[in-house]
């Protein structure tokens, strides 16, 4: 099968959930990057596996994405094959078992901040830490994304991928390694499903909880532009925000791309930034940091793509 052949069977597999040459700017939070090649979208841990099969037999590339909140799409966009997880795998599903024990399976493609807000009402407690934290419960879990108050690492029961053969299968807790700001999976793991350990709760009392960390968290960021979070992770013993303030880098800019003067490890979009204003800027960053403390700092976010713009 050559390319062209395995984008027609795509195509017949997707219909119109299958698209070529697609703009992912307006699909990223930073709202930049060039456009993917073949973009599915499936709703079938099945559907995955069958495209797991077709690019591993074609020496494709593949990859997945959920909200496109922790991606530095470059200009020049994605070649191979794009899988986006926001819809199907929707599932909700807690389990009340005796001693107040709550095992809450839920699909990759709902936003974390759905879980949190459905489990506040149904009066599941162990989940605020999440609050806030744009993403999908399949990038938070791949993420394993989390804030002071907690992580996914601490709630994982169990896991349901598509692995590297295009076989359905599960992880339990004991096989899930993790490592700050990240789930040490096989790259080509598609993540479909999570069982999570929580408990019962105060359905007002976790309700207020979360609106509390959401207040907090709109009066610390940088809500109001478009960016990617937090650009670099923390050091150890240290803070990227800190280092990148005290080397005197709050409000500069290259292009569209400004380190925020209201938190400086959010690299903004202040209007018509392009990928290459946003990595320019990381790596003026980088190089300061370096230069005034001797910290290499290490993004956070995961920069994909081509940098060159075709044609
Ligand atoms: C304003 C803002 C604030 C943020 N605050 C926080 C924060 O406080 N804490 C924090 O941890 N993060 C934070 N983030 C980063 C981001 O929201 C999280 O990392 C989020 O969990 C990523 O989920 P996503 O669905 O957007 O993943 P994407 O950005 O789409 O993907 C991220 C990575 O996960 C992989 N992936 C996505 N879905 C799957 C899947 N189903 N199976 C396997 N791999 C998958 C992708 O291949 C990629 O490597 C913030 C981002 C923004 C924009």
């Amino acid at each position: 099968m050559t390319g062209s052949r395995l984008h027609t069977r795509l195509a017949e597999l997707f219909g119109e959930r299958c698209a070529f040459g697609v703009p992912m700017a307006p699909l990223t939070t930073w709202q930049v990057g060039g456009p993917a090649d073949c973009l599915l979208r499936p709703v079938t841990a099945e559907e995955i596996a069958e495209v797991v099969r077709l690019c591993t037999a074609e020496n494709e590339t593949f990859r997945v994405f959920g909200a496109c909140s922790n991606l530095l799409i470059l200009d020049g966009g994605l070649r191979g094959v794009t899988l986006l997880m926001r819809q199907g795998f929707e599932k909700f599903e807690p389990e009340f078992r005796d001693g107040g024990e709550v095992v809450l399976t839920v699909g990759a493609a709902l936003l974390s901040q759905t879980v949190v807000d459905r489990s506040a009402a149904a009066g599941i407690d162990g989940l605020q830490f999440i609050s806030g934290v744009p993403g999908t419960i399949g990038g938070g879990i791949r993420m394993n994304a989390g804030t002071y108050l907690g992580d996914f690492s601490q709630v994982l029961r169990e896991i349901t991928v598509v692995d590297a053969d295009g076989k359905i299968r599960r992880v339990p807790r004991d096989k899930l390694v993790y490592r700050y700001r990240g789930l040490v999976l096989d790259g080509s793991f598609v993540v479909t499903e999570a069982k999570l350990e929580l408990r019962r709760g105060e359905a007002a009392k976790i309700r207020a909880e979360v609106d509390a960390i959401i207040a907090s968290r709109h009066s610390r960021h940088p809500w109001d532009l478009p960016s990617g979070g937090s650009t670099f992770k923390n050091p150890e013993n240290d803070h990227a925000g800190r280092l990148i303030e005290a080397a005197g880098l709050k409000g500069f800019q290259i292009g569209g791309a400004r380190v925020s003067e209201k938190h400086a490890n959010f690299l903004v979009n202040v209007g018509q930034a392009k990928a290459a204003d946003i990595l320019a800027l990381i790596e003026h960053v980088r190089q300061t940091v370096y230069d005034r403390f001797g910290i290499w700092l290490d993004p956070e976010v995961k920069i994909l793509g081509e940098r060159d713009v075709q044609g």
